[in-house]
């Protein structure tokens, strides 16, 4: 059964976030004779990402540019997605599982009367059916999810899907849509952006991630987790214990009500492992943990265990990669 696949692009920093080439990638295996599309809303700029949407698998690039997209507001996004979706006579509407796609997709869903699945990590035809796989229980446990009907919206979670090789050279068939946002139209505005840096790496795509808990003892403890994060070229995340504590941000805070984040190396330093925490990183490739109690519960989930103090063990692995 050919379906029409769309992805929504997911912009960051005026950049598309690797979720959106997973998705693309995932959408190829879908489409089944049908065609697979992306979909830009933004304020300005859409041009200099629809080739890199076309190498992943896009057909045709769907641009709605409007001022009244330059930040994210529900209504406008809403109509935006909603007009693309028309267009493209989509079937299936990847989103990716970020603040932005949760919000969107079920509004979308309940717009189209559609069915909608959250934060899935897998995918596959089943009949006539697609059958989604998504985490529940904090990752413990697995749930198989079909969705009837002619449309249907899926949240992804970034780094689980797998992502094919651009074919590069590919150019994009742009397909401009013109939707009218005038402000009165919509029930919010943004007044200002106040932007928060969380360093370099973006933690929920990063393929690195060293994280702290309460046994960094203050926010200069940071600074050894960093200095490693550096030579690793990795993202610094947090317990909710460190942030609570306030020796860092809550921006950085991994777990059931943080982030949820699945990098090839995750390194555990002074985290005792509560499965709140486990619920936003156990599906990590490799657990490296470093604490100083045997008995803590992060050793139950790790793959490698360093009994010691983090500020003896932390600088000397910055030492050694340093060499390396
Ligand atoms: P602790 O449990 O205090 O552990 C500190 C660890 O550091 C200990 O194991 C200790 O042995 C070790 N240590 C101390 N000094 C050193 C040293 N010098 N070298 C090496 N090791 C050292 N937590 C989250 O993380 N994310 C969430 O999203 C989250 N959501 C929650 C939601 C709810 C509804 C609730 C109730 C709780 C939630 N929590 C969450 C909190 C969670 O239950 C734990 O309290 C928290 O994860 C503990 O953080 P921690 O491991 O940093 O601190």
């Amino acid at each position: 059964m050919s379906r029409n696949v769309l992805v929504l692009a997911d912009l960051r920093n005026g950049g598309l976030r690797n979720v959106t080439f997973e998705a693309l990638s995932a959408a190829k295996k879908l489409a089944e004779g049908g065609s697979v599309y992306a979909a830009i809303l933004t304020g300005s700029g859409a041009a200099a990402h629809a080739d890199a949407l076309a190498q992943y698998g896009a057909q045709k690039v769907f641009v709605v540019e409007n001022a009244a997209l330059e930040n994210y507001v529900p209504d406008a996004y809403a109509k935006a997605l909603e007009a693309v979706i028309n267009e493209s006579k989509a079937n299936v509407v990847f989103l990716a599982h970020s603040a932005i796609g949760r919000d969107l997709a079920p509004k979308l869903a309940a717009r189209f009367g559609a069915g909608a699945v959250s934060d899935i990590i897998g995918v596959e035809v089943d009949g006539g059916n697609l059958t989604f796989t998504r985490p529940i229980y904090a990752g413990k446990a697995f749930t198989k999810n079909v969705v009837e009907g002619d449309l249907v919206f899926a949240t992804v979670r970034p780094n689980n899907l797998e992502k094919s090789e651009p074919e590069a050279g590919k150019t994009a068939e742009v397909v401009n849509v013109s939707v009218e946002l005038p402000a009165d139209s919509l029930r919010t505005f943004i007044k200002e952006v106040v932007k928060k840096s969380t360093g370099g790496v973006d933690l929920s795509e990063a393929k690195i991630i060293v994280s702290g808990g309460r046994g960094v003892k203050s926010a200069d403890g940071f600074k050894p987790l960093q200095e490693l994060a550096d030579v690793l070229g990795a993202a610094v995340g947090a317990s909710r214990g460190a942030c609570d504590a306030d020796y860092c941000d809550y921006a950085l805070q991994i777990g059931q009500t943080g982030k949820v984040v699945t990098p090839d190396l995750y390194i555990a330093c002074g985290i005792s492992g509560a499965i709140q925490h486990l619920a936003g990183m156990s599906n990590s490739k490799v657990i490296v943990a470093i604490n100083k109690d045997p008995e803590a519960p992060i050793f139950k989930v790790a793959d490698y265990g360093i009994v010691g103090d983090l500020f003896d063990i932390v600088p000397l692995l910055t030492e050694e990669l340093k060499k390396a």
